[in-house]
């Protein structure tokens, strides 16, 4: 059902937005990818998606804090694919500091990377999506989104709006064969996962695997990682024409996290 369809996964150089941008293309749809690396790692990561899934694979340099950048990302893919079907908002980065010490260049550039980034790429997207009647937004947004942690006040504020923007799209499409929906995953071991147990581990003098299970997955009932084969699953899903009529939700997919 979704061979041939076009995706925009923001942010998938790297962790969950690679991961997704391989799994679409798994399913047969011509991917932008988007985000920071390595050149040669990006090329061979689109050689990859063109050898092995036959599909066509684009990279955006796109800086997700510039809205220029954004809409010239999605003008590209409209001009190369002929139109964005589905598009994933997943760029993110993280800060964690008390409120008092939080560097107010970090709130801003969270705000935007992991917020605003998303506005500026769906109010790109809709017109097209809006003329062919058919459309995917998927928001990853995060177990954050729903409930708090200290030190993370930018995070959680970006992704409390996240799950806001969702619902607020999610109503003006919803009679135009388009759904807006996010995922809030719990804990992915990924490199920003990664970069929190070592600076953890580090801060608190502890082993990294004792960082793992009495921090880091301290509040994930599962005391396992969400996988990226678990994500990819319900981000298919959403795109398949069986899930219309899942438009507003935000799908914890947390281990139980926020059941607690
Ligand atoms: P990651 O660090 O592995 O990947 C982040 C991606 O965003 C990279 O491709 C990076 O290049 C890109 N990026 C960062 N700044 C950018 C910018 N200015 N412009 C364009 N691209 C930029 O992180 P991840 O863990 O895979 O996180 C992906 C998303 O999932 C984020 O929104 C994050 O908040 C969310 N999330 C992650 C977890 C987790 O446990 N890993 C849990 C819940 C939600």
């Amino acid at each position: 059902m979704l061979k041939g369809k076009s995706v925009i996964v923001t942010g998938s150089t790297s962790g969950i937005g690679r991961a997704m941008a391989e799994a679409f293309a798994g399913a047969g749809c011509h991917v932008m990818i988007n985000g920071f690396g390595d050149e040669n790692e990006i090329h061979s990561l689109l050689e990859n998606f063109k050898t092995k899934h036959h599909v066509n694979a684009f990279y955006s340099a796109a800086d997700m804090r510039k809205p220029d950048q954004i809409a010239a990302m999605v003008k590209e893919a409209e001009e190369r694919f002929g139109g964005v079907d589905i598009l994933v908002n997943n760029a993110g980065i993280q800060h964690v500091a008390p409120i008092d010490e939080f560097p107010p260049e970090k709130w801003d550039a969270i705000i935007a990377i992991n917020l605003s980034s998303a506005f500026h790429a769906i109010r790109a997207v809709l017109p097209g999506m809006k003329s062919r009647q058919w459309g995917r937004i998927i928001n990853i947004a995060s177990a954050h989104g729903l409930v708090a942690s200290p030190f993370k006040s930018a995070y959680v504020a970006a992704k409390h709006g996240m799950v806001g923007l969702t619902k607020v799209v999610a109503l003006e499409v919803a009679q135009l064969g388009i759904t807006c929906n996010a995922i809030c995953p719990g804990y992915v071991k990924t490199p920003l996962v990664e970069g929190q147990i070592a600076d953890q581990a580090k801060a608190r003098k502890m082993e990294p695997d004792a960082v793992v299970r009495d921090v880091i997955l301290a509040a994930q009932p599962t005391k396992k990682f969400v996988t990226f084969e678990e994500l990819n699953a319900l981000a298919l899903f959403l795109s398949d024409d069986k899930a219309a009529s899942i438009n507003g939700a935000s799908l914890s997919m947390d281990g139980g996290w926020t059941a607690q």
